[in-house]
């Protein structure tokens, strides 16, 4: 008898959870709302409503913004209270460790970006010496956010590579030579909300769902190209993680069996062929059997120092030699996103990640690809667009990360900050 009465309990306490997460995801999305309009949104009775919006009143996630404006009503009587997230109930510290950079910015609830950093990983500096300047920074934007909001949420980093869901352990970054760090367990050592660490890319994915380019869809293939090729998969709602977390590593799916070497062991992986390293490869080699290049002249005749920039630049002023490499790239790229979107059926592919800087040339050959690659029912109902947050991307997937866990388990919360 007992336990089934403890069940009871729990399952009723978990109801009220789930409804206190529809309500603050309803006034995310919506706001601002009356009680009235929440209670129809959501299905829920008013009594209910009035008392999950009382509570989430009390714990200063949402406020009273004023009665809604006369005539939109749809019936006569009483105006309704209007609420909104309340955008000081907390902030959120969010930060990507880059191949070369790390980014740091903190967040209001709204959320709006308080604070950031940005800095180069010098080269000489070891892994060590990195952790260390990413626990300052993070330290830092935390005592911004706390002079203005109340709570503090939660920290989330992105890495560029595997991490372990569960630990937070980050089992293998190729591109920056790190591998098995328990970086969640040293970063929340000195930290003192949750702290969450998942791949860049997959965070990325979550953050254009939530706040950028991908609001409003239901499946979502992220596409984020840099040094590396990473990306991500928002399912219904959620990001999918495979069994164990590592899953939508695509840059290492082989596209050529006697390919180029990968950072990763591998031949011929995806990444070999479209990467930032890819488009400077292909400059460098045309460079030097001489073809003529506004390139020759922006990089100062070395190579080295080419950037994305620099190459978007020269294609926009009709440079040949920097079109061909972004057409190119485009191709391959195409080739791999038709095999993705006939696999997943997305509603919605989200290019990001620094080459994005060149969507202008590299979209219109990648649909072009889709078109003559995908099945036609997969390529009708899809279409390919550029992430809203560009190199913001990362961090503001962390907040997303932040976000969802805060607007599914409002309870957890308290507990967590208390
Ligand atoms: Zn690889």
């Amino acid at each position: 008898m007992q336990s089934q009465y403890r069940y009871q309990t729990g399952d009723q306490t978990l109801v009220r959870q789930m409804n206190l997460s529809v309500i603050m995801r309803h006034l995310r999305e919506n706001s601002p709302m009356s009680r009235s309009s929440l209670a129809e949104m959501t299905g829920l009775n008013k009594t209910t409503v009035s008392s999950l919006v009382q509570e989430l009143i009390d714990r200063q996630f949402v406020r009273e913004v004023g009665f809604e404006p006369a005539g939109s009503g749809r019936r006569a009587g009483r105006l309704g209270m209007m609420l909104t997230l309340d955008p000081a109930a907390g902030y959120i510290v969010s930060g990507e460790i880059g191949v070369d950079f790390i980014e740091v910015i903190c967040t209001d609830f709204a959320p709006e970006i308080l604070w950031r950093h940005e800095e180069k990983i010098q080269q000489k500096m070891g892994q060590q010496e990195i952790i260390d300047r990413v626990l300052a920074l993070l330290h830092q934007a935390a005592d911004s956010g706390s002079e203005s909001c109340k709570s503090f949420l939660g920290v989330a980093v992105g890495v560029p590579g595997l991490v372990d869901q569960s630990s937070g352990d980050l089992l293998f970054a190729p591109n920056l030579g790190w591998k098995d760090i328990p970086l969640r367990e040293i970063l929340q050592t000195s930290i003192s909300a949750p702290v969450v660490v998942d791949n860049e890319a997959s965070i990325s994915a979550l953050g254009e769902y939530y706040f950028g380019a991908a609001q409003g869809y239901e499946e979502l293939l992220y596409i984020s190209v840099g040094v590396g090729l990473g990306g991500g998969i928002v399912h219904a709602g959620q990001l999918y993680n495979g069994s164990t977390g590592v899953s939508t590593e695509f840059g290492h799916m082989t596209m050529d069996p006697d390919g180029l070497l990968c950072s990763c062991g591998n031949r011929g992986c995806w990444e070999t062929q479209v990467s930032q390293q890819a488009l400077f490869r292909y400059i460098h080699n045309a460079l030097k059997s001489e073809h003529a290049s506004l390139l020759s002249k922006k990089t100062g005749g070395n190579t080295n120092q080419l950037t994305v920039q620099m190459v978007v630049e020269a294609a926009r002023e009709g440079d040949v030699l920097a079109l061909d490499g972004l057409i190119m790239i485009g191709r391959y790229l195409g080739i791999g996103i038709a095999s993705l979107v006939n696999a997943l059926n997305p509603d919605l592919v989200v290019l990001g990640g620094i080459l994005s800087l060149a969507s202008e040339f590299l979209l219109p050959v990648v649909d072009d690809v889709l078109d003559q690659r995908c099945l036609q029912w997969n390529r009708d109902a899809t279409k390919v667009v550029t992430a809203k947050h560009g190199l913001d991307a990362c961090v503001m997937g962390g907040v997303a990360k932040i976000y969802q866990a805060v607007l599914a388990e409002p309870n957890k919360l308290e507990r967590q900050v208390a």
